[in-house]
């Protein structure tokens, strides 16, 4: 089954509905997740996105902003741009000629301009594709896909990451953590925390990068980061009050305690 194929945008309607099948494929290259900015000021539009793609196994951040997604752009190197034309601040065209200015990040526009030579000016931006207004999310998770792939960025994942000699093995692809040789279910927060922690071992991120890239900043707040990593560490943890997988950094953040393995 597919999900359900939602409009949304151009005001056709169409309730902000989860996806209904998660997809088994993990979009992601030497283990790391993929990661998508969203650009769009339309919030309902965002998070509908943001979880079609964070359920085809993509780490998402959003803005509604164009200054502010040119900043990320630029800054959080996601490697993929889904950029709305027309934001409220900086025209979506004018993110798009710096964001090409500036290097290669694939962008997807969305744009509810039918007419055929927007979409001409829409490729003339640099964009590598455009979706017109009303969309489907489905169809965007596609494109993003395909535009991965043509960019050799969206390679199946190099398999199985271990840490710690083994205590901690993520499995993207499949989507599953073990820990000690035992499978441990995560909630999709508890994942996201992980899998952004073991992406640079013994690296510390602060709760609000971990905010940016798991759940969304707008959504979440520093003390929800606390209590995810409590709980994850509940599962993960011989002593979640000794944690070592998960490290505290007082006054900044949190690390992941194991080194990488080969
Ligand atoms: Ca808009």
């Amino acid at each position: 089954m597919q999900p359900p194929w939602v409009r949304v945008g151009g005001g056709t309607g169409g309730g902000p509905a989860a996806p209904a099948v998660p997809s088994r494929e993990r979009r992601s290259e030497g283990g790391v997740a993929r990661t998508v900015l969203i650009v769009e000021d339309e919030r309902k539009i965002r998070s509908l996105l943001r979880a079609y793609l964070e359920r085809a196994g993509y780490s998402v951040l959003t803005t509604g902003s164009g200054a502010e997604g040119l900043t990320l752009a630029l800054e959080a190197r996601p490697d993929l741009v889904v950029l709305d034309l027309g934001l409220p601040d900086v025209p979506g065209e004018t993110v798009a000629r710096e964001i090409r200015r500036r290097g290669s990040t694939p962008i997807l526009v969305l744009t509810a301009r039918a007419a055929e030579e927007d979409r001409i000016a829409g490729l003339e931006l640099g964009a590598d594709d455009y979706v017109t207004k009303p969309f489907s999310p489905q169809e965007v998770v596609l494109r993003v896909g395909a535009i991965l792939r043509r960019a050799g960025t969206g390679a199946p994942g190099a398999g199985v990451r271990s840490f710690g000699g083994g205590e901690l093995e993520i499995d993207e692809d499949r989507h599953e953590v073990r820990v000690r040789g035992r499978v441990v279910e995560l909630t999709p927060s508890e994942w996201g925390l992980l899998v952004a922690l073991a992406g640079s071992p013994g690296r510390v991120y602060s709760r609000t990068e971990l905010i940016n890239r798991t759940r969304g900043y707008e959504f979440a707040s520093e003390r929800t980061v606390d209590s995810h990593v409590k709980n994850l560490r509940r599962k993960i943890e011989r002593d979640p009050h000794e944690p070592r997988i998960v490290r505290t950094v007082l006054g900044v953040g949190y690390r992941l305690g194991l080194a990488p393995d080969g």
